[in-house]
């Protein structure tokens, strides 16, 4: 099934329990907090469901339509349809939906390939996966305990209560959870919430390996929201960015919710809770969405450190022309990066699928995790005071008096000073403002701290045939003569 934006925001009028500081959302759909994001996820599924685009957001199987995110690639071929889906969806908001529905749906499509790593609960699995293609679902997750459950000892005070989600209790119909899971991005315009574990848990910890999803209106789920973004963007003239694309971040909270046996993937099982994720296809498929978001993104991000230079009237000057060069080909690193994981596709993880080169896609990762807020610093540097010298707001334009003299004075040879006004307002928006700092955040947190991202190049990197190279050097350096003193059998 495709569908459409207007069917997607009927279903956000569910009931969800959404919190946004002290205040209860009735209807995320028409709050002045999120409608926006919301319709901006509405225009991501029209454009899905747009018949001229369906060879690239679509693929049909036994009559039946599905979005291209869902396919399981059995060639190169099918793997650069998925990667052309996901750009073309990311560039619908420039790259800065980090949790865009083919986010998770992606790590499910990953983890339907291998059904059997879960075992007696590999039909739930594919259940899922078969529920999620057919509804055309948008699942967010929370995969990371809150930071008070980190610590063992503090369990073994008096009165310390572990904030993690765990199980309670367990009934014929399923588990009972109790407890809280960071941070989901999208959840508050989510479908449903995958709730599980991506760092290593300790063996101590089954009641905290649950595994599951749910839909975000279930009695005792509510979403703890930061704060909104888009509120306060004011409209798309004041924050062309903000306005449109906050996807919002929420804690999830669960108070004694019930999950039916049916949505469990997992339990009791801390090895199994975060192997999911990197013994199966979830993490290539998942993350490599990641590389190309990024990619789109970062497209933006030269366009607008050139415009800006060509406003200052900069762009010739041969040393910022050289940092437009380096950012020019950093943007084309990633892009070869995300080929690379197509043309190094790996028969993985059983003959007939493949998937993405996995040592590519955590590299491209890792790359990103590093280099976003380098970047930022330099269209920031590039964009000089003019980011901060225009009028207030917008409201300049209804005061002709003034308005004249803002023409006059703030015009430059580059540009009127209206357009000039509109740059750097969009500028700020993506290298200044609270937006811009939340997006900095993210792309150093979002698949986890960064010594998480290097641990997963350290573990698939082929040692032994980087050590035998060194070792082979090693073997030929042989000392001139015998060792004094050392007979020569002993050497
Ligand atoms: C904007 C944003 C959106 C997010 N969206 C999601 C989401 O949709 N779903 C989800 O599940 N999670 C999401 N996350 C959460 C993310 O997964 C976590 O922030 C991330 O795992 C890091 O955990 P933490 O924030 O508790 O930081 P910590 O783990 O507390 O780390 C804080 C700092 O300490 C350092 N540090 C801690 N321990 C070590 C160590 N052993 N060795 C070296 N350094 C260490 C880290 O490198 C880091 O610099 C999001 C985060 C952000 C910022």
């Amino acid at each position: 099934m495709l569908r459409t934006g207007t069917e997607y925001l009927e279903s956000l009028r569910d009931g969800r329990v959404v919190y946004l500081g002290g205040e209860r959302i009735e209807d995320v759909t028409t709050h002045p907090a999120f409608r926006n994001a919301a319709r901006t996820i509405a225009e991501f599924y029209d454009a899905k469901a747009d018949p001229a685009r369906r060879d690239v957001m679509a693929y049909e199987e036994d009559g039946e339509l599905f979005s291209m995110y869902y396919k399981r690639a059995t060639s190169a071929g099918d793997l650069a349809a998925r990667t052309r889906c996901h750009r073309e969806l990311a560039e619908l908001s420039y790259g800065f939906l980090g949790r865009s529905p083919d986010y998770i749906a992606s790590f499910v499509t990953g983890m339907s390939i291998l059904p059997g790593f879960f075992e007696e609960r590999a039909e739930n699995l594919t259940a899922f996966y078969e529920h999620m293609r057919k509804t055309d679902m948008y699942a967010a997750h929370a995969i990371v305990s809150p930071q008070g459950s980190r610590d063992a000892s503090a369990y073994q005070q008096a009165n310390y209560e572990n904030p993690s989600c765990r199980v309670v209790a367990e009934t014929d119909e399923g588990v009972i959870v109790s407890g809280m899971k960071m941070l989901a991005t999208g959840g508050v315009l989510a479908d449903e919430i995958w709730v599980g574990n991506i760092l290593p848990l300790s063996p101590e910890a089954q009641a905290e390996s649950i595994t599951f999803s749910m839909p975000v209106a279930t009695p005792g789920l509510s979403l703890w929201s930061r704060k909104s973004y888009e509120r306060e963007a004011v409209s798309e003239f004041e924050a062309p960015m903000a306005a449109r694309f906050d996807e919002t971040d929420a804690m999830v909270l669960f108070e004694n919710v019930l999950v039916p046996w049916e949505r469990v993937f997992v339990h009791n099982d801390p090895m199994r809770s975060r192997g999911l994720y990197i013994q199966t296809p979830a993490h290539s498929y998942g993350n490599h969405h990641s590389n190309v978001r990024f990619a789109v993104k970062l497209q933006l991000l030269v366009g607008l450190a050139s415009r800006v230079a060509q406003a200052n009237g900069a762009h010739k000057v041969p040393a910022v022309a050289e940092t437009l060069g380096r950012l020019a080909a950093m943007e084309a690193l990633i892009d070869a990066v995300i080929a690379g994981q197509i043309q190094a596709c790996e028969e993985w993880p059983v003959p007939g699928y493949v998937t993405y080169n996995r040592r590519m896609m955590y590299a491209g990762l890792n790359w990103g995790v590093e280099s976003y807020s380098a970047i930022i610093d330099t269209v920031r540097t590039l964009c000089g005071g003019g980011v901060l010298q225009m009028p207030a707001d917008g409201t300049i334009a209804q005061n002709p008096e003034l308005f004249e003299k803002f023409r006059t004075y703030w015009h430059s040879p580059n540009g009127s000073a209206l357009d000039r006004m509109k740059l750097f307002k969009l500028a700020w928006d993506l290298v200044g403002s609270e937006f811009a700092g939340r997006h900095q955040q993210y792309e150093k947190f979002f698949p986890g701290a960064s010594f998480i991202v290097r641990g997963h190049s350290f573990r698939e990197a082929p040692w032994d045939r980087f050590h035998a190279m060194v070792d082979g050097i090693l073997d030929r350096m042989e000392l001139p003569g015998p060792v004094a003193g050392v007979p020569e059998a002993a050497e």
